[in-house]
């Protein structure tokens, strides 16, 4: 009873024409971002999370208490739980799930290919069962990856080119998220909208990541390695801020609303869209350790090596004019500003 309390609390919606969303992955980097603006602006907001521990579960933590203190609920638990999503779905009619929960990274996918499976895979279809069976049945917003691109040599990448060379475990599972839903869009009438997100940065981070890692080695002291790619030629990945992502995203949980009318019911067919969500300048990583050095006043002692054989990809460079049109989606935070803040943020 109580918990149901804290539920319905979390899901009530605080401004006219606002939405209830369901964020998984709510205690993630993207999740606990996104669930706050959306509760900032007044909508309802529901987190669900099951704290794994692929990173630092005190930051996960941190997060939560950060959500509780602007009252957004997370319910500790697994996607793949399908008592546990009927159960919230019993208590709350949600009109969107923005689905954030992953096993990211490509490296850990070497040595744990099945927690990718599990929470790529299962829970994918787990959630999308559940949002099937849902009255109202809910528009999904997810995130895929630019990782979908793989091996792609023509660049910027649009959502309309080939997506058929994953580089990795992680990136296959993305690839196959995305045929998943759009089976599910097409056979159940769910709308569906998957963003392919390119390499996220910024304040409350995730400590996997290069910028993060490669910061708290360099106040350490600590040495740090830069994978070089073939050809001697230095990789490059268009680094997007959180909160040009947080825009995108809540920009297409708005559009996703108008899709599906007030209160789920759907007008004309429901929509399957893919959005880049990206920053359209890719930098290289030499780029990235220079700007760091720059703003922790700093020398870091690099260790560059060849690239080894795990799934990274050379480069990623994103066409966003498809979300600039339809969600409006238009990136402000360049890579100096963006890791300015990230350093000031000092968590590390
Ligand atoms: P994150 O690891 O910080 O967040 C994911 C959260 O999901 C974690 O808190 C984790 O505990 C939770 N989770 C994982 N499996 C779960 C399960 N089965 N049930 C319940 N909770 C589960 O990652 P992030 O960087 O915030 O990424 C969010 C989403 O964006 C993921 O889908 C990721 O694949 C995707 N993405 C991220 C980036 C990036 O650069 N950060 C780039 C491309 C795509």
């Amino acid at each position: 009873i109580q918990w149901e309390k804290q539920v319905r609390n979390s899901a009530q919606i605080h401004r006219s024409g606002g939405m209830s969303v369901l964020v998984t992955g709510a205690a993630g980097f993207v999740g606990s971002h996104v669930s706050l603006a959306l509760k900032r602006r007044g909508d309802g907001v529901v987190g669900l999370d099951n704290f794994n521990n692929y990173y630092d579960p005190s930051l996960k933590q941190a997060r939560k208490a950060l959500l509780n203190s602007h009252n957004v609920f997370i319910v500790e638990g697994d996607v793949n739980d399908a008592r546990l999503l009927a159960k919230l779905f019993d208590v709350v009619a949600f009109s969107h799930v923005m689905h954030l929960a992953a096993q990211a990274g490509v490296r850990y996918a070497m040595e744990n290919p099945h927690s990718y499976v599990h929470s790529n895979i299962a829970s994918l279809v787990t959630l999308l069962e559940a949002c099937k069976s849902a009255n109202p049945q809910p528009a999904i917003v997810w995130a895929s990856s630019s990782s979908v691109y793989g091996l792609n040599e023509k660049v910027p990448f649009s959502e309309s080119d080939q997506t058929d060379q994953p580089a990795s475990l992680y990136a296959a599972t993305k690839k196959a998220g995305e045929e998943i839903t759009h089976t599910y869009n097409h056979i159940y009438g769910l709308s569906v909208t998957g963003l392919r997100f390119f390499t996220v940065y910024g304040p409350w981070g995730r400590p996997d990541m290069a910028y993060f890692s490669f910061t708290r080695n360099i106040l350490q002291g600590k040495p740090i390695t830069i994978y070089r790619g073939k050809n001697g030629v230095d990789l490059a990945r268009d680094f997007t801020y959180i909160d040009d992502i947080v825009k995108g995203c809540v920009g297409s949980l708005d559009t996703a609303g108008k899709s599906t009318g007030s209160g789920g019911k759907k007008r004309g067919p429901a929509p399957y869209r893919v959005y880049n969500l990206g920053n359209t300048s890719p930098v290289t990583v030499p780029t990235l350790v220079g700007i760091l050095e720059r703003h922790l006043k700093m020398k870091a002692k690099k260790n560059v090596v060849d690239m080894p054989g795990n799934g990274d990809v050379p480069f990623t460079h994103a066409n966003i004019s498809l979300a600039r049109r339809e969600l409006g989606y238009k990136p402000t935070t360049d890579l100096q500003t963006g890791l300015k803040k990230f350093v000031r943020w000092g968590s590390l």
